[in-house]
């Protein structure tokens, strides 16, 4: 196993049946979380980029097994955020220091593609990177996004098992999210992806597949996390234990994969305390706060629990660990 590891420190790649040992021997895991770690002080430093995440709508045409927001559910308040409110919360971030703006919602097609230009054209007035997370549309609305001046654009693929993607995505199609992601990437955007950890009948198998799936597709960036089951969701009753897995999932994406970027998600804090720092510990190199105001944050809630980033302990808790925050973009 030792030497497993070693040859994905050095070549960064493993085929199939190497990366599913390394996910079912539990006791390499320390070995394997400081091999991630050094790879990522080595290819990305001791930098934390920061991105400042504004959850923009709730209001979601989608229904997707595990997610709090789906269209479903009823026992949520839905709200959306008019642009200029967008742009509001954009600058007060940009204010406090943040280099990169990161636009997410649920799959609300009130926004038109023309509508979320003008939002980023005058976020770009600004010296700052945008982030776009609004899930799937058409190569034309996309461009129209890029040509607007947006930077990366996340969709993760939440699964690679394309059974498993069928039973939790209704009326989606797997093949069309594939298209999604070349699309992004032809685009030019920094195209990021990444999957959920712990979903029922999946498979090491298949967390393995999603790992070489982000290799394949040379993704800038990988946010993964555990499935926290949402009550008003038909996943309501799976266990929440995905955590070390996540953790072993980030830590070979970024042995894979050396020199992208790599959060630290919210979902690896909420189900685990310190849970922020172990990422950042096995891997990670970027956080995500959430600078929605408290009020509509609140309604945003994929999963319950959704724990925040305390902004003025961040700079000592990396120090703790020996990093510093980023005054640059970040990108790849
Ligand atoms: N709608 C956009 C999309 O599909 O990319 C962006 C928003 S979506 C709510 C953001 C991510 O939240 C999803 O990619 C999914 O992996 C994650 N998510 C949703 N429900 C979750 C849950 N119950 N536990 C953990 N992560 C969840």
């Amino acid at each position: 196993m030792k030497s497993l590891i070693k040859k994905a420190e050095e070549s960064h790649f493993l085929s199939k049946p190497e990366i599913i040992r390394l996910l079912e021997d539990n006791s390499i895991n320390d070995e394997l979380f400081r091999a991630a770690d050094r790879v990522r002080k080595k290819f990305v430093g001791d930098e934390i980029h920061l991105r400042a995440l504004i959850e923009f709508s709730n209001i979601c045409s989608r229904n997707c097994f595990y997610c709090g927001v789906r269209a479903e559910n009823k026992n949520i308040k839905r709200y959306r955020l008019m642009p200029d409110e967008i742009i509001q919360l954009a600058k007060n971030a940009l204010n406090s220091g943040y280099k990169t703006i990161v636009l997410q919602s649920a799959e609300d097609m009130y926004y038109t593609a023309e509508m979320l230009a003008d939002i980023i054209k005058e976020i770009k007035k600004n010296d700052t990177a945008v982030t776009l997370s609004i899930g799937e549309r058409s190569y034309q609305e996309y461009k129209i996004l890029k040509d607007a001046g947006a930077d990366r654009f996340l969709l993760r693929i939440e699964t690679t098992d394309k059974e498993l993607y069928r039973k939790l995505h209704p009326n989606m199609s797997f093949e069309n999210r594939i298209r999604c992601l070349k699309d992004l990437k032809e685009l030019g955007y920094e195209t990021g992806t990444g999957c959920l950890v712990g979903l029922p009948d999946q498979t090491i198998n298949s967390l393995a597949d999603d790992i070489l799936f982000f290799k394949e597709l040379d993704a800038d960036m990988v946010g993964l996390g555990p499935l926290i089951p949402h009550k008003d969701t038909p996943l309501k009753d799976v266990k929440a234990d995905g955590f070390w897995l996540s953790l072993k999932v980030l830590a070979l994406t970024r042995l894979l994969l050396p020199d992208i970027n790599i959060p630290a998600t919210t979902a690896m804090e909420t189900i685990q305390s310190n849970g922020r720092i172990l990422a950042l510990q096995s891997g990670a190199n970027v956080v995500m706060p959430n600078v929605t105001d408290e009020f509509h944050r609140s309604q945003y809630e994929i999963y319950p629990g959704k724990k925040s980033v305390d902004y003025t302990k961040l700079e000592e808790k990396f120090k703790q660990i020996n990093r510093t925050i980023s005054q640059n973009k970040g990108f790849r």
